[in-house]
Order: structure tokens, then sequence, then C-alpha cells
């Protein structure tokens, strides 16, 4: 993916302006806060593209559940057809082809699928940098939400999340920020997240994020061309679906870039195929620009206290030039 001005104002204010700053300041980067840790009961998903069929039922069922409208970009032919994340699409199927496309899960020749949503990072930039903390993470899951009613409008979230997934809904009278909450509502009513719940393959599973760390490493230790039986829906809903595992690429994306996500993807192609972010550092974003903002602010103490010391100065002196008229 190449850098444009956007990557450039994520990447580059995040990580090397932010050395920098430290650096002038005297704080350096070893001294900036550590990435923020997986949630005590941080819950999440695994989209496994090898297992994805490219129904788009997950995308019909998000629609669905969270009351979007369609998103039509071939002139109403069509029931809905959302080409990128949305102010109206939370989730969006893509897929990368070569050649004659006829080998799935391949780079020469093939095609393969990816699911594109909020990733739900462990120590998310979006959040670090709402100034009226719209975006939040919650400490128990994980999940990172939106409140329309604090948002401010200003679109930081949208300039600083490093898999440009936050969306603002330009074209209607009150814009919010569109993105995936991991269907908190249906959670809170004891359900799962539509998209988990409607895949046929369970190509994108539901669980907590412990359990879907095991299921990722059962999965790259299978062997290529063997049948195996792949989880429905949760991780334990005893709900199977049989296939023969797929060659996996060593990458998992979500298990370490810039702190890591609660959603994660594993894959046949390497990811940079899907026009994902790679290469990504392991720091997070948020822990590198918040260190930066703590040097800026404790490097402005001094001039603070000294503008303070002028401020007081210049109302004696006036009070006391008041006075000297008045007497
Ligand atoms: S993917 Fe973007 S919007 Fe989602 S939590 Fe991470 S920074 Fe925020
Ligand atoms: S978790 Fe819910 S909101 Fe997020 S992509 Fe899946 S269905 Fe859509
Ligand atoms: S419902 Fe499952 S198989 Fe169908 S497109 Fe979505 S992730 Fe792929």
């Amino acid at each position: 993916m190449s850098c444009n001005r956007r990557d450039f104002m994520r990447g580059g204010l995040g990580g090397a302006a932010a050395a920098a700053a430290c650096a002038t300041l005297g704080a350096s980067p070893a001294e900036a806060r550590e990435n923020k840790k997986v949630p005590g009961n941080a819950i999440g998903l695994l989209y496994d593209s090898t297992l994805c069929i490219g129904c788009k039922a997950c995308m019909s069922a998000c629609k669905t559940t969270n009351e979007l409208p369609l998103d039509d970009n071939v002139g109403g032919k069509l029931w809905d057809t959302p080409f990128e994340l949305s102010g109206k699409t939370y989730t969006v199927i893509k897929v990368y082809q070569d050649g004659t496309s006829v080998n799935k899960d391949q780079v020469k020749d093939g095609f393969a699928h990816i699911k594109r949503q909020c990733l739900h990072c462990i120590d998310p930039s979006c959040v670090s940098v709402c100034p009226v903390k719209a975006m939040t993470k919650n400490p128990e899951t994980g999940i990172v939400s939106y409140n329309a009613d604090a948002c401010i409008g200003c679109r930081y979230c949208v300039a600083a999340c490093p898999f440009h997934v936050p969306q603002f809904q330009y074209d209607t009278p009150f814009p919010r920020i569109a993105k995936c909450q991991l269907c908190k509502e249906e959670l809170a009513k004891g359900d799962i997240p539509a998209c988990a719940k409607v895949c046929p393959t369970g190509a994108t599973l539901f669980g907590s994020y412990n359990a879907l760390s095991k299921e990722i490493e059962r999965r790259k230790d299978m062997k290529p061309g063997e049948a195996n039986v792949f989880p429905r829906r949760t991780v334990d809903s005893g709900d199977t679906y049989e296939r023969a595992a797929a060659h996996y690429t060593e990458e998992v994306y979500g298990a370490k870039a810039l702190g890591g996500t609660q959603v994660r993807y594993l894959a046949g192609v390497p990811f940079d195929k899907f026009d994902l972010p790679v290469g990504l550092p392991e720091r997070s974003y948020a822990s590198q620009s918040e260190s930066m903002q703590e040097a800026l602010y404790s490097g402005l103490t001094v001039p603070a206290a000294a503008f303070a010391g002028l401020m007081l100065a210049a109302y004696f002196g006036t009070k006391n030039l008041h006075d000297d008229e008045e007497g």
C-alpha cells in the first residue's frame, strides 16, 4: 500500500515526529508508555479468508441488525453494492484477484476474500485522539464504541485510524461516525455478533480473545489438504463445518501490529494483496503520541509558569498605575 498524505499523518506524526518531539523535549521514546494490554475479558472475531465463500451473508446481516441503509453504487440495479466501508456500511467483503482468478487462496491466477471492518485495536488510535471521549474502549471486553451524543464531528478518529475504518456520514443532515461496534447491543441481549451468527462456514467466528488465539494456533498446525472440522458461529458452539485445511500464510493479521487487534485474520495469500496496511511496527501509535503529549505538556510547565508570572506582573502593574491615577 502506498504512503499517501493521510498515511503520513497517521504513521509519521504518530511515530517519527513523536520520537523527534520527545527527544527535543528531553523525553526519549524509551520513556514512553507501553502498549496497552489485552483486557481481562476480551472478546473478538476470527476471520479465516480460506473458509470464506464470498456469500456476503455477513454484510447483509450487519445491515439488518444495525439498521443501516443500502449503499448503492451501480444505479439501483442490485441490492446493496458497497465497494468500501462507508457511512452506510460497517463491513464489506472484498476480493483479491489475479489473472484467470480460478484458484482459491492462490496468488497466481487466484482469488481470495477479505472482510473489512473495525478491528477493535488493543491500543486504539481512534480512542487516543478523540478530544471528547466519543470513542471509548471497554476496559473489560475491549469493544471500541462510539457515542454520537458526545461526538463534535472533528473527524480526528477518521484521520488517525491506521486501518481506514471510521467513516463520516457526509450525506446525512445529522452526520455521525459509522463503524462496527461488535454488535454490542446483540451481546447485551445474550446473542452474538450478526456476522458470525449467519456465516455458513465459520469463516467469521466469535469468541473470547484467548479461545480465538488457541483456535488460530490449532489452524496453523493443520496440514494443508487434510480433512478438518471448523467451528461455526462461536469457538465452542459444537456446530461445525467440515473441510480440508488450507495453506495459511505465516502472518496472523492483527496479532502484533500496533499492539494487536481483537479482530484477527488468517489467509492463504499475503495480506498486502488485500490492500491492507502491512509492515506496521509493533509499538502502537497511541502509546507514541500520548508520550509525546506528556512530554509537550511537561515541557510547557516552565513557560506556563513564566507566562502566569508575566500576567500577574501586568495585572499588579496596571492596578498600581490605576491606584496612582486615582490617588
Ligand atoms: S481499527 Fe481504527 S476505528 Fe477500529 S479500533 Fe482500531 S483505530 Fe479504532
Ligand atoms: S460485529 Fe456486528 S457491526 Fe461488526 S461487522 Fe459484524 S455484524 Fe457488523
Ligand atoms: S458470511 Fe462468512 S462465508 Fe459468507 S461472505 Fe461473510 S465471512 Fe464469507
